[in-house]
């Protein structure tokens, strides 16, 4: 079985984020960019099916500009076995990624498809969805744990209060959440290997697919700014400021 995973080029989660001047976007000159981290959990299942013999082969895909080889080559690092970027320099909406790796999935003859749960650029949560719909797949969604055998997967999801598993017929698309597995350091020997490894270039062109934006962006606000801080010596300051001009916290 052939596993696809998706992964995307998102500002680095260390970074803090700035709005663009003209609120059209997120300052991304100069910024520095990583893999998505669900991404890298899902590169990881995925070269834990193959090492366990599940999987036959494990393909990264990344949509958008030439910049998403890095990424790819860090996938490929961690032991992904192939890579191909959907390259494009339009902005991609979730929609349009769904439609690029369906095309991806069929053309590849894909058993599985691992995604993020989300990207914690646009926090959409909706790729997933959208391409197990897309496809006629069935899907679990906010894997913790993943298990497969005889063309089935059992996917256990965290819900409130508890554990949902659930039984899926393969093909399926399933999503990574944060505790689905630790993704492995890649090693020197590994960063390296990666350079000789295939990566393909395809345009959503050649796949067929249209993805004009369907959406526009009205504004991007930066989150109200937190009122300052006081620094109090001891408890009987902290008793008074709480009981400052506003008035003891929780009144109302
Ligand atoms: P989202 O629906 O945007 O929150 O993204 C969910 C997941 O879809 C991500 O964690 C990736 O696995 C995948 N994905 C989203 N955008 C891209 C992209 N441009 N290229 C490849 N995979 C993507």
């Amino acid at each position: 079985m052939k596993v696809v995973v998706a992964v995307k080029r998102v500002v680095d989660f260390n970074v803090k984020i700035r709005v663009k001047a003209d609120q059209s976007g997120v300052e991304l000159a100069n910024v520095r960019m990583s893999i998505n981290p669900f991404d890298e959990i899902a590169v990881e299942e995925g070269v834990r099916l193959r090492e366990a013999g599940i999987a036959s082969e494990v393909l990264v895909v990344s949509c958008g500009a030439q910049a998403c080889q890095e990424i790819l080559r860090t996938g490929l690092a961690a032991g992904a076995d192939r890579a191909v970027l959907v390259r494009t320099d339009q902005a991609l909406e979730p929609l349009a990624v769904a439609k690029l790796l369906k095309a991806v999935c069929e053309r590849e003859e894909a058993g599985l498809a691992i995604l993020g749960k989300q990207a914690i650029d646009d926090d959409a949560n909706q790729t997933g969805q959208m391409l197990a719909g897309l496809l006629g797949w069935s899907q679990g969604t906010f894997a913790s744990s993943l298990d497969i055998s005889g063309g089935r997967a059992w996917v256990a999801r965290e819900v409130d209060g508890g554990l949902e598993t659930v039984e899926l017929a393969l093909p399926a698309v399933v999503t990574a959440d944060l505790r689905l597995n630790e993704p492995r350091f890649a090693t020197l020997p590994n960063i390296l290997k990666a350079n000789h490894k295939p990566m393909a270039t395809i345009t959503p062109e050649e796949l067929g697919v249209d993805i004009r934006p369907r959406l526009a962006t009205v504004r991007v606000e930066e989150p109200p700014r937190r009122p300052n801080c006081t620094l109090v010596a001891d408890l009987p300051q902290l008793v008074a400021a709480l009981k400052g001009a506003d008035g003891p916290r929780g009144a109302s």
